[in-house]
């Protein structure tokens, strides 16, 4: 089993990322400090040659020859790859029915979600559970080119055991011979990028204990779908989950362990496998932060991507339901714990990758705040926020970082993130798959934006 599943797993991660959209121009950004991603010091006075979907030279200006088509003067700036948030639920789906059963859906709030993702410099994200009529068109619209979006993976409808958490979006499998008829047509109808399971007491937080999938269900599923030549990720919030996943094969953790602090056995087990989590420190710090700091929803950021009667209902309406919440105030004194956590794994050499378990761009840089905050060094965050969500998804050959070779997904930035993460949103320009995207163009809930960057070519 083991075997069939190491030779399965790279056949599929080539397909799937280039899309259809229009052949990009060549061009030259010179002069510019380039933050690549892999963790390697910023390197000054660079050139960074784009041509078509890819980048094809990254070498230092005095090194460079002749510039190729447009020039871009990068004299000041800073060159970072596209960020990647790999946990994500897109808004859209309705709870609302279809005469035939499937969920109504609110394109226009999908695609302003994913428009903020692009805008904030977001240009690639994992979708962990959603409802497919959701998510798959728009992961088919993305592809075709139809819409500006980041690249999107997802698992479409994730897989539990019937009652476990996450029930009401997924498959629910209780044996795996009697249900395996449901996983084919899961793998055949939503071709899932990464499959994602959850495994998790729905007594996590101050609920009662509910069912849990056996841990031989668990293996059976997991190299199921990696036999499709499909990764997979978990939904666990303990350690003990956590190190059971990953020995029934689990590919990446879909949350830290945000349950208590972690053993020095567990940071040693996570330092030696590199099992990549997604960090999802944003979506448990969110509630604590509406009721005590209503005003970042006032910064430039969030009045871009949230429209203003959703701003209003959130300071009020929402604030005063999750202020009442007992949910809320565990969740902020859980986040420091969590953040040690993700701190000492890091520390030890493990892989963490930014996820928010959120819906909107801005959300990637609160994650960022949070990990620079955890006492992570903003060299080590940027690594977190790109190249290993590439690991994370399987993907690295091609995305992740700014190396030659790779997919040109890009973030020109006029300061440098390295002084203050919060500079990571102080964006020139975005790329996606070589083309610079034109944010007046974009479908965001607060409005048409003014473009960022007047030095285009
Ligand atoms: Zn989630």
């Amino acid at each position: 089993m083991k075997r069939a599943k190491l030779l399965l797993l790279g056949a599929a991660t080539a397909l799937a990322l280039s899309g259809t959209a229009a052949r990009a121009a060549i061009y030259t950004i010179q002069h510019v400090t380039v933050i690549d991603g892999t963790g390697r010091a910023p390197q000054p006075d660079m050139t960074v040659v784009v041509d078509g979907q890819r980048i094809t030279t990254v070498t230092p200006s005095a090194a460079a020859g002749a510039p190729q088509g447009n020039v871009i003067d990068g004299t000041g700036k800073y060159l970072i790859p596209g960020l990647m948030d790999v946990h994500i639920h897109l808004r859209g789906w309705q709870p609302e029915k279809n005469p035939d059963g499937t969920h109504k859906v609110d394109r226009q709030l999908a695609l302003s979600s994913l428009a903020s993702y692009i805008y904030e410099g977001v240009t690639t994200v994992f979708d962990a559970g959603n409802q497919p009529e959701n998510i798959l068109e728009m992961r088919r619209a993305e592809r075709a080119g139809e819409i500006q979006s980041p690249r999107i993976f997802a698992t479409g409808n994730l897989v539990t055991y019937p009652g476990s958490h996450g029930d009401a979006m997924a498959v629910r499998i209780s044996d795996f011979e009697k249900d395996k008829a449901l996983l084919d047509k899961h793998i055949a109808e939503q071709k899932p990028d990464m499959l994602k399971l959850t495994y998790d007491e729905e007594g996590w937080g101050a609920r009662p204990m509910i069912t849990l999938m056996p841990t031989d269900l668990l293996q059976q599923i997991i190299e199921y779908y990696n036999e499709h030549g499909i990764r997979t990720t978990v939904h666990v919030s303990n350690e003990k989950r956590a190190i059971e996943a990953i020995y029934a094969g689990i590919d990446t953790l879909a949350h830290p362990d945000i349950q208590g602090p972690v053993s020095d056995n567990f940071v040693r087990l996570m330092a030696a496998r590199k099992t990549p989590f997604a960090t999802t420190l944003t979506i448990g710090e969110n509630y604590s932060r509406l009721v005590e700091h209503p005003e970042y929803l006032d910064r430039p950021d969030y009045v871009a991507s949230v429209s203003a009667a959703e701003r209003q209902k959130l300071k009020t309406e929402t604030l005063a339901q999750y202020k009442a919440r007992s949910w809320t105030w565990w969740m902020k004194l859980m986040t420091p714990i969590c953040e040690e956590n993700i701190r000492k794994i890091v520390a030890a050499g493990g892989v963490a990758a930014l996820g928010t378990d959120q819906s909107s761009g801005p959300a990637a840089h609160r994650e960022m705040e949070l990990l620079v905050q955890a006492g992570i060094p903003a060299l080590e965050v940027i690594k977190i926020a790109t190249l290993n969500g590439a690991v994370f998804l399987g993907k690295a050959d091609e995305l992740g970082s700014v190396e030659t070779g790779k997919l040109a997904d890009l973030v020109l930035l006029n300061s440098n993130p390295i002084d203050s993460i919060d500079n990571s949103e102080d964006i020139a320009f975005v790329v996606k798959n070589g083309a610079i995207i034109d944010e007046s163009k974009l479908p965001l809930a607060g409005g048409p934006q003014k473009r960022r960057f007047t030095g285009r070519p």
